[in-house]
């Protein structure tokens, strides 16, 4: 029997009818509440469906204020006993997390790839793998948490700098990448000693519970990570705007960054936005096109292009521009799109009708401006799902909508440009600065190129590897606060005096 039926027979009321293919099992799915799996549909139930099908793959109880007060008093009275726990001890359970993890590998990709769409290579080579080794490395960095000495600053007293976690986190998660962006939620927060209430977004919560039942199995002490399942509108805000909510954490779009801000200042809570990108991807003259153009397909596809750091905005030389925009329109033409059970597919659907008649429009409106070369259209044959092909939009100035609203789908435009000053400052024109790559062979050009862009993370001929060493997170409209790396420990503690 897979795992997630043996979840469901713990509900009450669960059903337990097999969907089939990759061995999703439609049953009645709930939160995560105090250490055990929880039933609560306060706000009623909801169907999870295949964006690649539009198949139902689970059904979710919907939970609102009462599942939200409940996960937010358990996380309450774990605290203090996590936050005392000592950091190796934590630390074995993050290890023994990850181990678990590893073993399930196999159904955690499938259930990711059913309820997001996503291909399964991706989620078999990307999604899954990078979450047991963020796990990894954060029992890691739990052992590695530090404080000041003691010393007496002045010459009378002895002061000692104390670091510690914030208490009990709120934390909302988007749907592009439901299970990393849940651990990249959760995992600095507990390592840190905090305890934790996460909302995952309500089409994609299943990997979601399925994390925090394996850190239950892993030993982890009851209360410590809760998930509750809801909309943003009611059990999101609740969880946001809750009493005992010590700090907000929130990856999503801009538009509701802004309104958890906004909540936040009612309760003075800290707050930690990982918020929307619009990547530039600057390509110098000197710039090896070949790889340039294999970047920027890889880079603008991946997830479908729902991808927070995708490449975006190719800024391309005009030496280079037309042989840049012929390489990428080839291979776009190519690009295997197909079903996301198949591991030979590159290119999965978008998340939902809805999204997919959004970016249409999008590059509908684009066609008054600028220059469809290749898609805007869904591929022949998948009537079914939400579809959409690779499009590439030349010809596209600054100012205009493409070129700056968020798109979130496999839609890459190109903007020519004469000096590198001009580069620079189109890659600048943005209110997102989550992240940008500069491609040249001139270490000088990338230096700047690097120190230059603002964003986040600026790569070098390269667009998208993400490693748990290293720190994710934006400036501008793009947030504040980081995600993986050490340096995300620092936004889920405080350093206290005594
Ligand atoms: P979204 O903002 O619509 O939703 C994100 C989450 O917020 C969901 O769980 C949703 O239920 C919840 N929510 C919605 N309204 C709310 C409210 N009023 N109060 C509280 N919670 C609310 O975003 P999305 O469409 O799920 O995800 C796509 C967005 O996420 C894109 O903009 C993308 O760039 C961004 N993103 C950013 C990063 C990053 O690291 N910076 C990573 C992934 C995704």
């Amino acid at each position: 029997m897979p795992r997630n039926a043996v979840l469901c027979a713990r509900m009450p009321g669960g059903r337990h009818t097999s969907a089939g293919c990759v061995g999703v099992v439609v049953a009645r799915w709930g939160h995560f509440i105090d250490g055990a799996v929880a039933s609560g549909d306060t706000q009623g139930r909801a169907e999870v469906r295949d964006p690649a099908t539009d198949e139902v793959i689970a059904e979710i109880d919907i939970g609102g204020p009462v599942e939200i007060d409940r996960a937010v008093a358990a996380a309450k009275k774990a605290f203090r006993g996590w936050s005392h726990t000592p950091p190796g001890e934590r630390s074995a359970i993050l290890l023994r997390w990850s181990q678990e993890l590893a073993t399930r590998a196999e159904e955690y990709a499938r259930v990711e790839s059913r309820q997001a769409g996503k291909p399964i290579r991706l989620a078999r080579e990307f999604d899954i793998p990078g979450t047991i080794d963020n796990v990894a490395f954060f029992a890691g960095a739990a052992r590695n948490l530090e404080g000041k000495a003691s010393a007496e600053y002045s010459a009378d007293h002895t002061s000692s700098i104390r670091r510690e976690p914030v208490g009990v986190v709120g934390s909302v998660s988007p749907w592009n990448y439901p299970l990393q962006m849940a651990a990249w939620k959760i995992l600095p927060a507990v390592a840190a000693g905090n305890t934790i209430v996460l909302k995952p977004a309500e089409n994609t919560p299943l990997t979601s519970v399925m994390f925090a039942e394996a850190a239950a199995v892993a030993g982890m002490p009851r209360g410590v990570v809760n998930v509750v399942v809801g909309t943003g509108v009611v059990a999101g805000a609740a969880l946001l705007r809750h009493s005992d909510v010590d700090m907000v954490s929130f990856t999503g779009s801009t538009r509701v960054g802004r309104t958890v801000l906004e909540a936040a200042a009612t309760t003075i809570k800290r707050v930690h936005l990982e918020l929307g990108g619009k990547a530039p991807f600057v390509v110098f003259d000197d710039a090896d096109l070949d790889a340039a153009i294999h970047g920027a397909v890889a880079a603008s596809l991946i997830n479908c292009g729902q991808d927070c750091t995708a490449a975006t905005r190719a800024i391309v030389h005009r030496s280079l521009h037309d042989r840049f925009v012929d390489g990428v329109a080839d291979l776009y033409r190519v690009v295997r799109i197909g079903p996301t059970s198949d591991p030979a597919t590159d290119l999965g659907p978008l998340i939902s009708q809805a999204h997919r008649e959004r970016v249409a429009g999008i590059v509908e409106r684009a066609r008054g401006y600028a220059r469809v070369v290749t898609g805007g259209r869904v591929p022949d044959g998948f009537d079914r799902g939400a579809y959409y092909e690779p499009t590439l939009i030349a010809s596209v100035t600054p100012g205009t909508e493409a070129f700056t609203d968020e798109i979130f789908g496999p839609v890459l435009t190109v903007t020519p440009f004469d000096d590198d000053d001009a580069a620079i400052a189109m890659a600048n024109d943005t209110a997102y600065g989550l992240a940008a790559s500069a491609w040249t062979r001139d270490v000088y050009r990338a230096l700047r190129a690097t120190s230059d862009i603002r964003a986040g993370c600026v790569w070098v001929n390269d667009h998208i590897p993400i490693i748990s060493e290293m720190p994710h997170g934006g400036l501008k409209s793009s947030g504040f606060g980081k995600d993986m790396s050490t340096y995300s420990l620092d936004d889920y503690t405080c350093a206290h005096g005594r």
